[in-house]
């Protein structure tokens, strides 16, 4: 809102005044005639050109009447003058607004329309909110009176209670308007109302109507219906319609029943059933049905016993009381005494029916237990038939004294040559040639007396073909008796030819086998493992040097063996018994009776019966006498070569070394390579002759050990020391000692140490190191040479102190030897209760060891 007048102009109660004013319904609303002849009073009155009634509103002031102001309906409250008029209780006067301050910038005053003088008197509401004013305005200045403002004052009260009454007069239409609307609409449902009640008095005369029909057509049928019907009214049950049949039934005139109660009318009825189920319907209201029911009425004729079918529905009145009962009868006296009749026959005839049935199922039992027994015995036979088809051996039955065959299967009849048409023929009219053979008397034997006869490995000459063949049957011959009489016999052949042939093979193969290990001076022998009891051959004892009657014991023989081979041969056995692994072994026997040794190589190993239920130890032996003393003389020889060439290898050695003293100072190159060339060869010879002395010795059981007691890290030390002087391909190093001390062959165990040595030196790449050690361990001192070389497998390692084993190795045969010093050290070491063994990788290197039984640690 745009305030020109420069003041307040909105009082401090303006929401309330406001609320007041729109109270009345008259702003924004058209001219009223009443209003404009005010302003119009106003005019004339106080002779100015315009006279208004204005109502201030919130933004607004809406002219009611204008009087001399055109069509202008509002103005701008911060414009029109009466925004200043609502201001003060009483009347407001700018006799001239050029005098008046806040007036001079309002447009009306000063604009073109050139106000001048305005008076305004607040319309004040009952509730004393000044909600407009009636003015008058001019536009020359002028005086206005006190008489004036009274004179105006009273218009104002006049415009006021216009305005009043106008809303009365408004308020009261709006009422009116909801009467009449309210009258309307009870018009309508009066109008409804009445409709409805029209269509329910047609409708209930529509329904009289339709019970009436309903009525009159259920008398007529109760009247034409040719089953009894009656209707009865009221709880005293009077009969208010029957029919005829009905009649017929009570035996009773209409004259004599209708209108009447039903009690009444049949007083015997009295005490029986039906009064009081038909009362019981006027209490439930459902139907009641029964049916068969007896009767008993009292006719001018006499007692009437009759049976009916009866059914009572009930008719309700319009408050849904019963008030009337149909009831429906049918005499059924006729249907029920057939029917009683029909039973009484059909209960004689039940009874006959019964007593054939009775008969016919005893029967039919009777028939199927022959059939039963029928089938049970042909199954029998045919079971037995197919049996003896399908058996897996040979079978036939013969019948009666001629044996007539009369059943043969199909093992049989090939046997006997497959001679058809043999079914129902005498069997020994067939085959004369086993009555030649005295079966006929057998098997007559067997008919004759009921006991059975068996026989095995019988031999049995068969024609066949016309050829004679001598074949051999296991013969099992029973007697069958029917109803407690022999009257075949059964007989069974089992071929065994095959089986005695192999017998006769093996018993010749035995045979063969026997005179063979005679011949060939072979022992065997078999001793069971459970009871440990000793079966030898005549050739085992002959070979340990005792008669044939001689009891062999093991293990008591076995101290014929010399005592340095004995343990060896029965660790043999226990190994071998242990482990299952082969026994082979070559041992001197000292003969029990004879004395003579003999060198005996037996071979043997664990079997088990087929239950593997027992075993048992079995192997030959045979005597190797002759070839061990060739063996012998063989070593004899060699040590005898091999002592007379060290004699003279050894002054040539002494020659050579001589030379290479004296040849030290010579200048000419060759000569002293070549005297030294030659002293190595010298020397490797003499090394060869000293193993092939040594070996000739050990083999001849030659060893002599000469023990002494010593430190065992001296030996090594002296040892290691002399091979640093004349290695320099490689560092050999001690690298660890022991203080133990031990009780063997010093020049022996040194042997063995310097095998290792050179054999470390021999088989592994110059510039490794080579490693010995001496170590106390529990079970006493170990020595170990350990090497960079190759290393050797494992299936090598295993052999590798056998006497002349090599390894395979084609890149080591410009090595020299002849695989005899590992065996030879072996040989020392165990002579002394020692350990010999090798550990060793392949690619890695090999750790020769051997362990000694100290005797003193310090
Ligand atoms: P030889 O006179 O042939 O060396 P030995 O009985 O001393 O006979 O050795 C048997 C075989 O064992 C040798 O031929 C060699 O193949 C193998 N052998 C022995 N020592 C070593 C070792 N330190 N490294 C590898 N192989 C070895």
């Amino acid at each position: 809102m745009n305030n020109t007048f420069g003041i307040n102009i909105i009082p401090d109660n303006d929401q309330e005044r406001i609320a007041a004013l729109k109270r009345y319904k008259i702003l924004d609303t058209p001219s009223e005639e009443s209003f404009d002849n005010i302003a119009k009073l106003g005019t004339e009155i106080f002779d100015v050109p315009i006279s208004l009634v204005s109502l201030v509103d919130e933004e607004n002031v809406f002219f009611k009447a204008n009087a001399g102001m055109g069509t202008a309906t509002k103005s701008s409250r911060g414009v029109s003058l009466c925004a200043l008029g609502i201001l003060e209780a009483d009347i407001t006067v700018f006799e001239d607004a050029l005098e008046t301050p806040c007036l001079l910038a309002n447009p009306l005053v000063a604009g073109d329309f050139g106000l001048k003088f305005y008076a305004g008197a607040p319309l004040v509401t009952h509730d004393g909110f000044k909600i407009g004013t009636i003015c008058i305005v001019d536009k020359k200045p002028r005086s206005f009176t006190k008489k004036d403002e009274l004179v105006l004052k009273r218009l104002a009260k006049i415009t006021m209670d216009a305005i009043e009454l106008r809303l009365s007069a408004i308020n009261e239409v709006e009422q009116q308007k909801i009467i009449n609307e309210r009258l309307a609409e009870s018009e309508a449902n009066a109008k409804l109302l009445s409709e409805n009640l029209a269509a329910e008095v047609k409708e209930q005369a529509l329904a009289r109507k339709r019970i009436e029909a309903a009525e009159q057509r259920m008398e007529s049928m109760v009247m034409n219906s040719n089953i009894g019907m009656s209707i009865f009214k009221g709880r005293d049950l009077v009969i208010e319609v029957a029919n005829e049949p009905m009649y017929a039934i009570w035996g009773r005139t209409p004259q004599q029943a209708l209108n009447k109660p039903l009690l009444e009318v049949f007083p015997e009825l009295q005490g029986q059933a039906f009064p009081e189920m038909l009362d019981n319907i006027f209490v439930s209201g459902k139907p009641w049905e029964n049916k068969e029911i007896p009767v008993e009425l009292k006719t001018e004729t006499g007692t009437k016993n009759f049976f009916i079918n009866v059914k009572y529905v009930p008719l309700f009145d319009e408050n849904e009381n019963v008030e009337l009962v149909v009831a429906t009868v049918i005499n059924i006296t006729e249907i029920v005494q057939t029917r009683k009749l029909l039973e009484e026959t059909n209960e004689e005839l039940a009874v006959t029916m019964e007593e054939i049935q009775a008969s016919n199922e005893e029967l039919i039992r009777a028939y199927d237990d022959l059939k039963i027994k029928t089938e049970q015995l042909g199954d029998s036979e045919s079971r037995f038939r197919s049996m003896i088809d399908q058996s897996p051996v040979a079978m036939m039955v013969t019948r009666g004294e001629d044996h007539v065959v009369d059943m043969i299967n199909p093992i049989m009849l090939q046997i006997l040559g497959n001679k058809q048409d043999i079914l129902g023929q005498p069997l020994f009219d067939t085959f004369e040639e086993l009555r030649s053979q005295g079966f006929k008397e057998i098997i007559y034997n067997v008919y004759a007396t009921g006991k059975p006869f068996y026989s095995f490995d019988n031999p049995v000459t068969l024609l066949i073909d016309g050829k004679e063949q001598l074949r051999y049957f296991d013969l099992a011959y029973t007697p069958i008796r029917e109803e407690g009489e022999i009257n075949s016999v059964l007989q069974v052949a089992i071929e065994v030819t095959d089986q005695i042939a192999n017998l006769e093979k093996l018993k010749n193969a035995e045979e063969m086998l026997r005179l063979a290990i005679e011949a060939a001076n072979v022992g065997t022998w078999h001793i069971d493992l459970q009871t440990w009891h000793c079966q030898t051959s005549a050739g085992l004892k002959r070979l340990y040097g005792c008669d044939t009657n001689d009891e062999m014991v093991y293990p008591d023989n076995s101290d014929q063996i010399p005592a340095e081979h004995r343990q060896r041969v029965l660790d043999a056995v226990d190994e071998t018994i242990q482990t299952g692994k082969p026994y082979n072994v070559e041992y001197p026997v000292m003969g029990i009776r004879d004395g003579q040794l003999r060198w005996l190589k037996a071979s043997g190993k664990i079997n088990h019966n087929i239950r593997n239920t027992s075993s048992y130890f079995s192997g030959v032996a045979i005597d190797i006498t002759e070839q061990k003393q060739d063996e012998l003389r063989k070593n004899d020889f060699i040590a005898m070569v091999s002592h007379e060439l060290k004699t003279p290898l050894t002054s040539l050695k002494g020659y050579m070394q001589v030379l290479i003293a004296k040849n030290k100072a010579n200048t000419d190159n060759f000569t002293f390579t070549a005297l030294e060339k030659g002293s190595m060869q010298i020397t490797k010879m003499t090394k060869m002759i000293d193993g092939f002395l040594n070996l000739s010795q050990m083999e001849a059981g030659k060893i002599y050990l000469r023990k002494s007691d010593f430190l065992i890290s001296d030996l090594v030390k002296e040892i290691v020391d002399d091979f640093k002087l004349v290695t320099v391909t490689h560092l050999i190093v001690i690298s660890s000692e022991s203080t133990a001390r031990v009780e063997a062959d010093r020049d022996k165990i040194g042997q063995v140490i310097t095998n290792f040595l050179s054999n470390a030196i021999k088989y592994s790449t110059t510039g490794t190191v080579i490693a010995v050690y001496c170590e106390a361990t529990e079970h006493g001192i170990k020595i170990s040479v350990k090497d960079e070389g190759n290393g050797i497998s494992k299936e090598d390692c295993k052999r590798l102190f056998e006497r002349f084993y090599r390894v395979a190795n084609p890149s080591r045969d410009s090595i020299a030897g002849f695989g005899i010093g590992l065996y030879i050290c072996a040989e020392i070491i165990e002579r002394h209760d020692g350990r010999i063994w090798v550990e060793s990788e392949k690619g890695i290197g090999s750790i020769f060891n051997f362990s000694l039984p100290t005797s003193i640690v310090l």
